[in-house]
């Protein structure tokens, strides 16, 4: 029965009286021994008997406090300390390291006092372990949210997985327009064959993740990595049932036992931020593009010239800017209607696609008025594409159903460095003057400044 709230202050109080009834009952037990009775009753001797019951009593107590208490005390201060740790880890994110010395207790009997400091131990050992895990969680999902492109979220995220899961190299596979391209790849040795290899293909079909271990024996395609893999772990990118890639881990030493929990906790974050990544890529690139030719637009252009001009300035290597423009395109609005005008324009865009370089840019500046930014290009340079487009633009045909459109395009060319090129407005300035004296002078030509 339970007298105080504290077990010491208890076991005092029925050791002490425990203590005093073997003082009163021994002077009866002497007597029935053959102790003469006189002797055994005087009050000095049953006093005596007393007190020494109550010495035993205290003593005991004094040993179960240095024994049992002393132990008691060591496995509630370790609790302390490890509440300590999770509370300041609550409420200020400090994350203090849990140590076998600061938070594990020596297990040094083999009794109850012993379990309960073992399953201590073990239950300190699992937390912290749960928490790394937790924290780098944390880490990896904070890094995803904070890089929006594609490229640099995987180079990071790769890097990470590879760090977090003891792996020795591996690499990202995204899908991109029905493909799987590699997006980034750490220690492969040759990452470009990595998407037709059969077990990241059957990955892709099955969604399923893949553990594959190679015994040292097994002879090896030389594909995967530029180290010899033990074990290869496929992991689907699956974002709301859909696959958006693969992750590839190779590990030369095998992965440690938990890698599979952390790879489940890792990939859902990781899945999201590359939605989010190809969702944002989609939308800038929309945003980007002119809807009807597809090529970019005019907000973008202006910030291309801007970019290109400042590196030409920094490098000194020439830039060339075109302006075109349909000549007398109402016309073709009025005598064949406002879709074929469009069909028209996107013609001409086609045309002109084909007549430039793949560093080129092709911007649609207004309504009928195209302009090229040619990277690279000098003054002799850019007139020659001038020519080459008018003249392609000249013989296209556009089939119409029983019609055949044709227009022509009057050129304006411009080229850094030049005097009279101060920024930006002032280089397409002079670009739309060239192309406006091709129009004073005839049309369907080309004038360079
Ligand atoms: P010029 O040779 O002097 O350039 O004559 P133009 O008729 O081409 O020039 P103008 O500026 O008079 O007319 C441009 C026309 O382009 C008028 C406008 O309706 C048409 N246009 C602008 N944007 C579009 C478009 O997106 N689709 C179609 N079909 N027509 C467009
Ligand atoms: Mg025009
Ligand atoms: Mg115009």
């Amino acid at each position: 029965m339970r007298i105080t709230k504290k077990v010491f202050v208890d076991l005092a109080i029925y050791m002490i009286s425990l203590g005093v009834i073997v003082g009163v009952a021994f002077p009866f037990f002497c007597i029935l021994i053959g102790v003469p009775r006189e002797l055994a009753m005087r009050p000095f001797f049953r006093a005596a008997c007393v007190l020494a019951g109550i010495v035993l009593g205290a003593l005991n107590i004094v040993l179960a406090r240095r024994i049992v208490g002393y132990r008691v005390n060591r496995l509630s201060q370790k609790m302390k300390h490890v509440e300590d740790i999770l509370v300041a880890r609550q409420t200020d994110g400090a994350d203090q390291e849990c140590n076998a010395e600061s938070c594990l207790i020596e297990v040094d009997s083999e009794d109850e006092l012993g379990d309960s400091a073992r399953s201590f131990n073990q239950l300190v050992m699992t937390l912290s372990e749960v928490l790394a895990t937790q924290t780098e969680v944390q880490l990896f999902s904070e890094m995803l949210a904070s890089n929006l492109e594609v490229d640099v979220l995987a180079d990071h995220a790769l890097q990470r997985l590879v760090a977090n899961l003891g792996a020795s190299g591996g690499a990202i596979l995204l899908e991109q327009g029905g493909d799987l391209k590699v997006v980034a790849s750490l220690a492969i040795a040759d990452s470009k064959v990595l998407a037709a290899n059969a077990r990241i293909i059957h990955t892709v079909n099955s969604m399923e993740r893949q553990l594959v271990h190679f015994p040292s024996e097994t002879a090896l395609d030389g594909v995967i990595a530029s180290f010899r893999p033990k074990e290869l772990l496929i992991e689907p990118i699956v974002y709301k049932h859909v696959l958006l890639g693969v992750l590839v881990l190779a590990s030369g030493s095998g992965f440690p036992g938990n890698a599979i929990d952390k790879i489940t906790m890792f990939n859902p974050p990781l899945a999201m931020a590359f939605r989010n990544a190809i969702t944002h890529g989609q939308m800038q690139q929309l945003a980007a593009l002119d809807p009807l030719t597809g090529v970019y637009n005019r907000r973008f252009g202006n910030r291309r010239i801007q970019e290109e001009l400042s590196r030409s300035v920094r490098s000194g290597t020439p830039l060339s800017l075109l302006i075109l423009d349909i000549d007398h395109f109402k016309a073709v609005n009025d005598t064949y209607g406002h879709m074929s005008g469009d069909k028209v324009l996107v013609m001409v865009a086609q045309t002109v696609l084909g007549a430039i370089r793949e560093g080129d840019v092709l911007v649609r500046y207004g309504g009928e008025e195209f302009l090229c930014v040619l990277p690279g290009a000098s003054k002799h340079d850019v007139a020659a594409v001038a020519e080459r487009i008018r003249v392609m633009v000249n013989n296209a045909v556009l089939k119409n159903a029983d019609q055949e459109l044709r227009v022509t395009v009057s050129v304006g060319t411009v080229s850094y460095p030049s005097d009279s090129i101060a920024d930006v407005q002032q280089f397409i300035r002079l670009a739309d003057e060239a192309m406006y004296e091709a129009k004073t002078t005839g049309r369907n030509r080309v004038v360079s400044l």
